[in-house]
């Protein structure tokens, strides 16, 4: 008997070959099976008479072989094409054919009845059916109904992919429900094992959507209970109370090389706000890249300094850690902060060259360091701080809310005040999601960049136009300028786009003997990707050619030229987060959305970043047009990374937040309970960031 844990590998008749696709998929057990949605229906109830199908049209028949034969295709070698008769109740005969199925001519028999799903497809004006989907008529075929179509890989088909499925879904029933009986009761919403069974072979249409609609709310609740349940947590706690220090704060504005813009004085005033309660601040503070959060950071560590206590600036990776370094110790040394700087790869100390670990954590638990920039390496459990009060994440993933919780949880432990927490975000935040987190985190937005800046000149590259980029990187390194080329994942199986990368970074090489390029992507060690970064950054290199892990916050003012490849194949708010790379200094920048394709509607989407300066009016045209969170470059963005919601799920987000509510003040034994538990699974991915 299988169980949800037994391994999709152990299943009989499917060998290694299948197991490993299936794995590619993430899929290992038959519960995770369970839970590949599929991202659409096909409707194979209604059956079209042979006499009525058109070009096109996508059919279902029920037919009897004619006539089954096979061939070589003479004109494409290694070609073979599997050729069927097929008659049906009206009298009428279609030409079926397959290809490269040769093995098909022994399954059909003349005579055999065949249900076929397909696309109807003309040549030589002759209609015919290509490759389309069979099975045998039986007492249940799978072709009286609406048809599941999954997320599938090279090598595994829909059939194959179904089969297992259909295994799975009487387990269904073994999983527990998640909901208390009267929450499902009173909002009517599916139960949960109906709604993974429906999901997969639903009866009909609204049945599929009341499944889809009951596992959103699922997903869309786990994230409610963990924003709510944190942030009542962290409401709980004291923050030590800081005074607006004014005639420090002013001196060190008054030495910035740029006056601050309206809006970053706006954003620096309601962080200083709240800084001044024993509240602990929950703040995200959201800008464009390129529109100068770090310095309304800075502003807000060094008040905290002259209020006594410490501060921390969290970068996600490496790099930005170092470069914040570099950016905090020219502005905040002078006013005789003490910086340390702490990554995994690093320790530093503004005043002493030769620190080491052990010395570093002595002095930061003495207090004799004001100011930490590091990466995840300072949550670690021997850092100990001597009054932290002031938190600052950059760029982290779900804005920073883990790194906040890790923080938390040590000071609990070390017996120490909870800190002030401040979230620097370029993601742009679309109104449905901001509804969806007030409560957790107050927002303060700085629009616009600093003055001074010309708009980066962006421009789409047809096919035809290649000359235009040759003519572009020759100019830019004329001018002693630097360019950034990102390419684009291409196939699946490239899912770093290792592959994608190296190819042009070959390419560009043999193009450009005399350029010095660097290459960077996602399965590089780390040390070698801030090497080539490093260089990159000192003007050693000419041109770097990245997938799109290279960093959000990256500041090279001298890079004044964006090339990007594949353009058609990233959302539009993610094409202007890229381009945010250039357009750093007072020189003119430019941008190349460079695509293969020449259709009207990819020319048409890819003008508007041409057009529209702003990354959340950008954002908002990606959510209309195409909805899925994942247009955004998910995994850096901070955006949740649903299965099934989507930010345009506004409704259900009112739903789960009213039933969060209700969970969490009305059920406290549903909240102890393995149900609650089961549900938080759903936000497992959270916590592995
Ligand atoms: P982001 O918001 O993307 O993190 P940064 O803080 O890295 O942006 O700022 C981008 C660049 O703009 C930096 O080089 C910074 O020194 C500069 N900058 C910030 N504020 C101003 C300003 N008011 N005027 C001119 N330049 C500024
Ligand atoms: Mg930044």
């Amino acid at each position: 008997m299988p169980s949800l844990l037994t391994p999709i590998k152990t299943i009989h008749g499917v060998g290694p070959a299948i197991a490993e696709r299936f794995q590619k998929l993430g899929l290992l057990t038959l519960q995770d099976v369970l839970f590949h949605f599929p991202f659409r229906h096909q409707d194979w109830r209604r059956r079209v008479p042979i006499d009525e199908v058109t070009a096109g049209q996508e059919v279902t028949i029920l037919g009897q072989v004619v006539k089954i034969s096979g061939r070589s295709a003479w004109r494409r070698r290694g070609l073979h094409v599997t050729e069927a008769i097929i008659i049906d109740e009206s009298g009428a005969t279609l030409s079926v054919v397959w290809f490269n199925q040769p093995y098909l001519v022994k399954t059909f028999k003349v005579n055999d009845h065949l249900f076929l799903s397909g696309k109807i497809t003309t040549k030589k004006e002759k209609i015919q059916l290509q490759n389309p989907m069979y099975e045998r008529p039986t007492t249940n075929p799978t072709h009286e109904k609406l048809v599941p179509i999954y997320p599938a890989t090279e090598g595994l088909s829909q059939w194959q992919i179904r089969k297992i499925i259909k295994l799975a879904l009487p387990l269904a029933g073994l999983l527990p429900e998640t909901l208390p009986a009267e929450i499902i009761q009173h909002y009517t919403i599916l139960p949960r094992a109906e709604a993974l069974q429906q999901i997969h072979f639903p009866h009909t249409p609204e049945q599929a959507t009341r499944a889809v609609t009951r596992l959103k709310l699922d997903e869309l609740l786990a994230w409610q209970l963990q924003w709510q349940q944190a942030a009542g947590d962290w409401r709980k706690q004291t923050a030590p109370a800081m005074v607006f220090q004014e005639p420090d704060i002013q001196s060190f504005v008054g030495r910035l090389p740029f006056k601050l813009t309206d809006e970053q004085r706006k954003a620096a005033w309601q962080i200083l706000q709240d800084l001044t309660l024993t509240k602990p601040m929950s703040r995200l503070l959201q800008g464009d890249v390129g529109s100068g959060k770090t310095v309304v950071a800075a502003l807000a560590a060094y008040n905290a300094i002259k209020n006594g206590r410490q501060a921390v600036l969290l970068a996600p990776t490496v790099i930005l850690a170092e470069q914040h370094w570099q950016t905090l110790r020219r502005v905040l040394q002078p006013q005789g902060v003490r910086l340390g700087l702490l990554t995994s790869s690093t320790v530093q100390q503004s005043n002493d060259d030769r620190c080491n670990l052990t010395s570093f954590r002595r002095r930061l638990s003495r207090g004799e360091i004001d100011l930490v920039v590091g990466t995840h390496a300072v949550l670690s459990p021997e850092i100990a701080w001597h009054n932290l009060g002031l938190v600052i994440v950059d760029e982290q993933q779900r804005f920073g809310v883990a790194q906040r919780q890790a923080l938390l949880d040590k000071q609990q432990q070390a017996n120490q005040p909870t800190p002030h927490f401040l979230s620097l975000t370029a993601t742009p935040i679309p109104r449905t999601l901001a509804l969806f987190m007030t409560g957790e985190l107050d927002i303060s937005v700085i629009k616009g960049r600093p003055p001074g800046r010309l708009p980066i000149a962006t421009e789409v590259i047809g096919p035809k136009q290649r000359s235009v980029i040759d003519r572009a990187i020759e100019s830019t390194v004329t001018k002693l300028e630097q360019i950034y080329v990102i390419t684009p994942l291409i196939e699946e199986s490239d899912s770093l786009g290792v592959r994608a990368a190296t190819v042009e970074y070959e390419r560009l090489k043999k193009q450009w003997p005399k350029l010095r390029l660097g290459l960077v992507h996602g399965s590089m060690p780390a040390d070698d990707r801030i090497g080539v970064l490093d260089k990159f950054r000192r003007s050693e290199l000419d041109l770097v050619v990245s997938t799109t892990v290279i960093e959000v916050g990256i500041d090279v003012p001298n890079a004044t030229l964006m090339i990007i490849e594949g353009a058609e194949r990233f959302g539009l708010a993610q094409l202007h987060q890229l381009r945010g790379r250039v357009g750093r200094s007072d020189k003119p920048s430019r941008c190349l959305l460079v695509t293969d394709q020449s259709t009207a509607s990819v020319k048409q989407r890819l003008t508007k970043v041409a057009t529209i300066d702003d990354g959340l009016a950008l954002a908002e045209q990606d959510l209309q047009a195409r909805g899925a969170g994942d247009l955004y470059g998910v995994r850096q963005s901070g955006l949740p990374d649903w299965k099934l919601a989507s930010l345009q799920d506004g409704e259900l987000m009112t739903t789960a937040r009213t039933i969060a509510q209700e969970l969490l003040t009305k059920y406290p034994d549903w909240l102890k309970s393995p149900n609650a538990a089961e549900l938080q699974k759903l936000t497992a991915s959270w916590h592995r960031e």
